[in-house]
């Protein structure tokens, strides 16, 4: 694991209404690392990002990014302050074309990716630059949110399933850019039910059940994890 966490989240709790479902979440991700939360359907991964991000508010616990206490800040503050959230339905604009979503990016920071830089990463953004939001492929709708948050300039990426109903070929492109943003010294918390997928690419792992963070290894411990993969995700 790298030197110090980055982002720090302790026991936290979190409520949709009356409906308790996170019961005490503890993870750190160290600065420039890949983590990644397993778990089955209705563990609390997405909860547990949007509690992160500050969407869902009914919460309570500690989360720090640095020596900032995110837990005070609303979400639009806490993007500002370098968390990019890209949540499973993407969150782009249909509407717009490709260039157009890339200039309106939520909140940009110092340091976003200029629009050349995201051509240069994403190259078939590129060509479809002109095509509207509704004409965009699920992998390309992916992309282009990958790329709405890297206009931000947010250096901390928490992805919620973007291989979700992609292609394998699609699949594997998405895993090439999580390793160059890897290598961009960006720091990744992923949710991802594609345990293959998610095994190429994180440094390490939590498990997810009940609302409860259940166990976390590293990458080099797989092997060891198998049976507990096995019982909670049937891997
Ligand atoms: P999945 O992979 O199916 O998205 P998950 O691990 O991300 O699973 P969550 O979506 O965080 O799980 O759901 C955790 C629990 O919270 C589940 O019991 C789910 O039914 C419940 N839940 C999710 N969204 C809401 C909501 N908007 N209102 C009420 N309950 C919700």
């Amino acid at each position: 694991m790298a030197a110090r966490p980055l982002l720090e989240v302790r026991d936290l709790e979190a409520w949709y209404g009356e409906s308790h479902v996170l019961h005490g979440v503890t993870l750190s991700v160290g600065e420039g690392e890949t983590v990644t939360l397993i778990g089955r359907n209705g563990a609390g991964k997405t909860t547990t990002l949007r509690a992160i991000v500050g969407i869902l508010r009914k919460r309570k616990g500690v989360i720090r990014l640095g020596d900032r206490d995110l837990m005070a800040l609303a979400a639009h503050r806490v993007a500002r302050a370098g968390l990019g959230y890209v949540p499973e339905e993407r969150g782009i604009f249909a509407s717009l074309n490709v260039e157009e979503n890339l200039l309106l990016p939520p909140h940009v920071a110092d340091g976003g990716m200029s629009v050349e830089d995201i051509y240069r990463l994403f190259p078939n953004l590129l060509e479809r630059r002109k095509s509207p939001g509704t004409k965009l492929s699920g992998g390309e709708q992916q992309m282009l949110a990958i790329a709405r948050i890297l206009r931000t300039g947010a250096r901390v990426l928490l992805l919620d399933e973007p291989t979700e109903g992609l292609a394998p070929v699609i699949v594997q492109r998405i895993g090439e850019v999580i390793r160059t943003l890897k290598s961009l010294g960006y720091t990744i918390l992923l949710v991802e039910q594609n345990f293959r997928f998610a095994a190429k690419l994180a440094d390490r792992f939590y498990v997810m059940e009940d609302g409860k963070v259940i166990d976390g290894f590293r990458a080099d411990e797989l092997s060891a994890k198998s049976e507990v993969l096995h019982a909670y995700l049937g891997v």
